[in-house]
């Protein structure tokens, strides 16, 4: 069964792009222009994914994701212009899967997707209904040794919460945001501080240490974060 997109977009050209794409690899797509039809779309129909512009006319995708978040999890890639966004996108604060900067390739948005979908399917979040917070622990955390407590802003290991501080905390979360992924010093450095000041990329590396040592107060036989000499950091797949 193909699984349904909808595709929330107010250039036109984009969305039919998307929509060629998506439709020529087997996907089912409705066309959203704005914030309120998107709305609206997700009250009368069901989809399994959801392609989401942050600059639509009418309100911001932001506002949009935050109202789906209500009482769904579906999963949703943002399509964003401006890079500044993207700590938000990607941030505790909304939710959001993944996203794609623009000028983008209908291709990149494909495999992007079929990542997205395989992780959710992967943790049984393919059908989700539930209340929305207890959608984002599971999203978050989608396994249960490591869970981000985002009503309580703080991340449960083997049932015990860890005491991290406020960077601490956002670097961990990033990590669990998508296991397995390698992220650089300068993305953690970007997407976890306010005012990143590149030449401390030190500074991860001094936190990460941190990070581990209060994980082995809980389990010293397991190292969750990987080091990748000359790349960076991810946290392991099998957490
Ligand atoms: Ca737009």
């Amino acid at each position: 069964m193909s699984a349904r997109v909808l595709i929330v977009e107010d250039e036109v050209t984009i969305a039919e792009s998307l929509v060629f794409n998506l439709e020529s690899e087997g996907f089912g797509c409705f066309h959203a222009p704005d914030g309120e039809s998107a709305i609206r779309a997700v009250s009368e129909q069901s989809f399994d994914f959801i392609i989401l512009d942050v600059g639509l006319p009418d309100r911001s995708g932001f506002e949009i994701c935050r109202e789906i978040r209500l009482t769904s999890g579906v999963p949703i890639l943002f399509l964003t212009a401006r890079s500044e966004e993207i700590d938000r996108i990607l941030g505790l604060e909304l939710g959001g899967d993944d996203y794609v900067t623009k000028p983008f390739s209908g291709r990149e948005v494909v495999s992007r997707m079929r990542a997205i979908l395989r992780r959710s399917q992967g943790s049984g979040i393919k059908s989700l209904n539930g209340p929305s917070e207890e959608n984002q622990l599971r999203r978050k955390g989608s396994r249960s040794d490591l869970v981000v407590d985002i009503a309580r802003a703080r991340i449960v290991y083997l049932g015990t919460p860890l005491t991290l501080t406020r960077y601490e905390f956002k670097l961990l979360a990033t990590l669990m945001e998508r296991p397995g992924w390698v992220f650089s010093r300068e993305q953690l450095m970007s997407i976890v501080w306010e005012s990143p000041d590149m030449s401390l990329e030190r500074t991860v590396d001094t936190h990460i240490k941190t990070i581990r040592a209060k994980l082995k107060l809980i389990d010293p036989t397991r190292d969750l974060i990987m080091t990748h000499r000359g790349f960076g950091y991810s946290l392991r797949e099998d957490v």
